[in-house]
This record gives C-alpha cells, structure tokens and sequence, in this order.
C-alpha cells in the first residue's frame, strides 16, 4: 500500500510521457529518428520505467545517457534499446562499454586512445559515435584532433564509426545566430573528416530546442531531452508539451499563530497578523531548493500558497491563513497542475535563478516515484525493499499489500 511511503512523491505519468514522445517523433523530418535523452535517471524521472515507454513505443531509435553506470542501470533492467553514453569515460571503463555492447560517444582524442589500446583486432568491435566540437568549448574534437583520430580510426578496423554528431550552446535562443554558425562548422569538419577516409552513416545535432525550432536535417536524429518531460525547450515560446511529473506532498501539521511570530530557522519570517501555518513533510534534501526559502509557492485547494520562512532539510513552511478549508493530511503540489492552478519547473527555476533541467533532476532519490499508466499505479522509492521487508517474513501477505504494485492512494 501507499500509505506505508511518506506522502511526499514525485508521480511520474507515463502517458503523458508516451504523447509527448509520440509529439516529437512526429515533428522530425522524414528517415529522422530520436535518441532519448536519459542521464540524471531520465532528467529525475526515473530512466528505467521511462526507457519501458520508448521500448513500447517503438519510435526510439537509441537511449543516450551521460554515465557508464547509467546504462548499465538500464541494460541490468532488461532495457534492449542501443544505448549511447555520451559523458566523458575513464579508460577503466572501456571493457565495461566493450563487454556490455554500449555505444561509446567519443568526447575527445584521449577516449578514443583508450578505445583502441583497450580493443584490438580479434575484439569484438565496438561502435562509436563521434563527438564534434563545433563551438561549444566543451566536448568533442577540434580540428586540430581530425588527423590523429582518423589516422587511429584508419588502423582499428574494429572501431566501427556509427555516427558523427555535435552539441549546441544555445540554440533555446532563435535570435542566437551562433547555432547557424555551429551547422557550418560542423559540416566544414565533415568534410575535412571525409577527406581523411572517415565518413559516417548517421548525424545527429538537435537538442530538444532545434527540434521545437524545425531545424533537424532530413535523415539527421536528434538527441531530446527536456522536450520529452515536457518543460520548455524554448526561452521565448511554448513548445505545448505535456509536464510529466507532478511533485506532491500533503499538509502534516497545521497551526494557528499569532501576529508577530517568527517561522524557520533564523526567524526570517514574521507573522504580520493571526496566522495558520502548514508544515509540509519536504525540504532542501529532496530537492525542494533552499533558494525557495520565502520565495516558493505550492498549490492547496486549487490555490496558490507562499513558502515562509527557510527551507529546512525535512521541512517547509506555507501560510495558509487565506485559504480557510485548509486542514492537516490535505493534498499540497509542489511542481504540477491542482485545479485550475499550476506550477511548472520553469516558474520555479525563474525564481531561483536557474532552469527546469536543475529542479527536475534535483528530485532527490529520497523522494518515492509514483509511477501511473491508465489507472495502474507503482511505486519505485529506493526504501521499496526495506518497505517490503514485512512481505519476507510473512509470505502470507496479499500481494495488494506490496508497497511496489500499490494499488491506490
Ligand atoms: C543532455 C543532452 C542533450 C539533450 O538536451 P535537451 O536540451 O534536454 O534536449 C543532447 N545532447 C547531449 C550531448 C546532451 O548531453
């Protein structure tokens, strides 16, 4: 049941998941593909339930994650989609990316050195795609790697170049010319590649924001992340995706106060006149940022209520004196739609000086997912062991009782 869990969960809708994957497949151009953006546990979705999605979807070509540990998470899951880990790898795991078939993105010379002092002929092969730096200063090869990394390429048959791809720096920005410039470099190296006998089947450039601006190369893929879980891609316009995630926690204790009282640590809020203050079971160690200390906002009844005074690791406080049906065990949103109301990672984010990506992922692993499919529910917390400890030593227990198939709230 549900009710063994704290109250606060992060529920996690895979439908609207799906349409939003469905949305976007269905803006690139034709023979373009998706590559699912899925580092930072699907941008703090949980990677393995949405990575279920993609698979049944059908319209994935490839998961990307930044992490070797990551997509071992997802293959030990039973996930069979191609998976590409495009952070940076330490040469100790390379045999790990070998072994297990991941396509390595090939960030710098240095990763491709190792590749090839790792292989060998004999070796099974191993597909890369490889990384480009086409004016974002931090991944990829300079023009002054091309020669080297072909040559390498030349005497490792084994390496089997599977795309070639870069990252934009700003292309959220449609006035930003430089995403036009970066196109140009990259083809400019492509063909400086080509010239050295590397060539590749497939590129990919596009982040969520190329997409939403229709600006993929027919045939290209393109590698979407914040689209997907339906925060803006966009700085200027709304790209009509669905939030996935609703971040939600209920009223644990609930108090009258009178005027001039201090909330918090620090007393940095005082009361200004009788007051009802909430306490809700959350704070900066879940990820409900301290920066929100008297800045945040939650939805109660269909309405907006101030966070006052700090942010505690446990703990945040909300005045409640103007909504009167207030009362202990109500439902509060943190990030979501109640009612009429909404709180989008992106109101957040503007408040404390960063973006959606930031609040998403910073969910803490301490926060249970609730995952819904149609009327399905289930519960993925990394307590669902220690939850479930009962069911070991009482086989008896109905399996409705299994915190991890809850069946309702
Ligand atoms: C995270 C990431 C993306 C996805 O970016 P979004 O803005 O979330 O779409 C694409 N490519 C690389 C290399 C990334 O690291």
């Amino acid at each position: 049941m549900l009710t063994r869990f704290r109250p606060t969960l992060a529920e996690i809708d895979l439908d609207a998941f799906a349409r939003n994957l469905d949305a976007i497949t269905s803006r690139l151009p034709p023979a373009s593909r998706l590559i699912a953006m899925m580092k930072a546990g699907a941008y703090g979705h949980g990677a393995v339930e949405l990575a279920r999605i993609c698979e049944e979807r059908g319209n994935v070509a490839m998961i990307s994650v930044a992490l070797v540990e990551e997509a071992v998470e997802l293959r030990a899951a039973g996930i069979t989609l191609p998976i590409l880990i495009v952070g940076p790898v330490t040469a100790p795991q390379i045999p790990i990316i070998l072994r297990e078939r991941f396509v390595l993105g090939v960030s710098g010379p240095e990763v491709l050195a190792s590749l090839a002092s790792a292989g060998g002929e004999g070796s099974p092969g191993c597909t890369i795609h490889l990384e480009l730096d086409s004016g974002m200063g931090r991944m990829g090869l300079v023009d002054g790697d091309l020669s080297a990394a072909a040559g390498l390429l030349r005497e490792n048959r084994w390496i089997d170049v599977g795309a070639i791809y870069t990252h934009f720096a700003n292309a959220s920005d449609p006035d930003d010319p430089v995403t036009f410039q970066q196109i140009e470099v990259f083809r400019r190296m492509l063909r400086r590649l080509r010239e050295l006998g590397v060539e590749a089947p497939l590129h990919h450039l596009a982040n969520s924001a190329a997409v939403m601006r229709d600006i993929v190369t027919p045939g290209d893929w393109a590698r979407t992340g914040i689209a997907l879980y339906g925060a803006e891609a966009l700085d200027r316009e709304s790209s009509r995706l669905e939030p996935v995630m609703t971040w939600r926690t209920e009223i644990a204790r609930l108090k009258e106060v009178p005027a001039g009282s201090g909330i918090g640590y620090g007393l940095t809020y005082h009361t200004r006149r009788t007051s009802r203050i909430a306490t809700l079971p959350v704070g900066y160690a879940d990820g409900y940022d301290r920066r929100l200390s008297n800045q945040g906002v939650v939805l109660l009844h269909g309405r907006r209520a101030p966070v006052v005074g700090r942010v505690s690791m446990d703990l945040v406080t909300i005045d409640v004196t103007e909504i009167e049906l207030a009362a202990a065990g109500d439902p509060v949103v943190l990030l979501g739609r109640q009612g009429n109301e909404q709180i989008t990672a992106d109101e957040i984010a503007a408040k404390i000086g960063t973006i959606s990506y930031e609040i998403l992922c910073g969910v803490s692993a301490r926060v249970p997912r609730l995952y819904r499919k149609g009327s399905d529910l289930r519960v993925v917390s990394k307590f669902n062991e220690i939850m479930d400890g009962s069911r070991d030593r009482s086989t008896e227990s109905s399996p409705s009782s299994r915190p991890s198939r809850g069946a309702g709230t």
